[in-house]
């Protein structure tokens, strides 16, 4: 800044070093271009996890899972959550589905290829849910090895994708445990409001014991400020305090709050197909280059 002139709003902080400042208030690093893949599987399998609601966790499912497609990865989503939004946000009709993940974890007799249904975004593959997801919560609890059911039902599709991103339910019980014993990541999408600081604790703690007691292998792939607005001293300040509490785990890409995502959810696609050259679409694209990146590095 030469000219003596006023720093962009989304530019909080003057910086005289070599790369600018990212909404962050870190410096921005340059996001390699993603590698194309010659063979498919190995996946990753990472849950979407905080027990609020309506921070960004299904948006976040939709738009980096239709992202990393773009990318040339084959993604499989999993709703995870009994309201079923993931579904719904990809056009699916609740009531009109003939298998869902909660046959796949209550009955034997059901195989991951009956449930599996397409997105509507090449490359991209859903396990639906609906309402009847809720009975599992209750059921699970009289089975056998109750936390690893849903790590044994998606067993058969780690060889075929390369990416499963598990949409959780606002809360930490059994079916959020189930994720996380399933994954080899957590990405934690946190609205930039002061309040979204609380309960953070909680998840952290909830992280290490499945980490402890019962998957070892866990980490948290990062934590993505969601909801975020430049122009507002207050939500550069939840992001100064994320990052102090997190350091490196916070993504360098932030989302901006928009108006597109509800309106994508309506038209039941992603912002990636629903307005592909919008700012929301371009924030998630940069956030699969960037777990991409920490994946290939981690
Ligand atoms: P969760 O799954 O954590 O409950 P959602 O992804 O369903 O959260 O988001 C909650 C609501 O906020 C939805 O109506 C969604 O369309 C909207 N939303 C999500 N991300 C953004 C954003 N970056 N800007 C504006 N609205 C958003
Ligand atoms: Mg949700």
């Amino acid at each position: 800044m030469t000219d003596g002139g006023m720093a962009p709003v989304s530019d909080p902080l003057p910086f005289d070093g070599p790369a600018p400042l990212g909404p962050t208030g870190r410096p921005m690093p340059v996001l390699p271009e993603p590698t194309p893949l010659t063979e498919h599987g190995g996946a990753r399998v990472v849950a979407m996890c905080n027990q609020k609601g309506g921070v960004g966790k299904t948006t976040t499912t939709i738009n980096l899972g239709a992202s990393l497609a773009e990318f040339g990865r084959k993604v499989l989503l999993v709703d995870f959550d009994p309201q079923g939004s993931l579904s719904v946000g990809l056009g699916l009709n609740p009531h009109e589905m003939d298998f869902t993940v909660y046959n796949l974890l209550m009955e034997r007799d059901v195989a991951l290829e009956e449930v599996v249904v397409p997105s509507g975004v090449p490359g991209m593959d859903l396990l639906p849910s609906n309402i009847d997801l809720s009975a599992a919560e209750v059921q699970l609890v009289h089975e056998v090895a109750r936390e690893q059911t849903l790590q044994r039902v998606l067993q058969p599709a780690l060889a075929e994708y390369d990416v499963i991103l598990i949409d959780c339910q606002p809360s930490l019980g059994l079916l959020t445990v189930n994720a996380l014993t399933a994954s080899d990541g957590v990405i934690v999408p946190l609205e930039c409001e002061y309040f979204a600081l609380r309960g953070v604790a909680l998840l952290k703690t909830t992280i290490d014991k499945v980490r402890e007691r019962l998957n070892p292998k866990l980490e948290i792939d990062g934590v993505l400020g969601t909801m975020f607005d430049g122009r507002t001293l207050h939500s550069r300040e939840v992001m100064e305090r994320l990052v102090q509490a997190w350091g490196d785990k916070v993504f360098h890409t932030v989302i901006r709050r928009t108006v597109k995502f509800s309106d994508s959810t309506v038209a039941g696609e992603p912002i990636t197909t629903y307005a592909s050259s919008s700012a929301g679409a371009d924030s998630y694209r940069q956030l699969a280059k960037e777990v991409l990146a920490r994946w290939r590095d981690g």
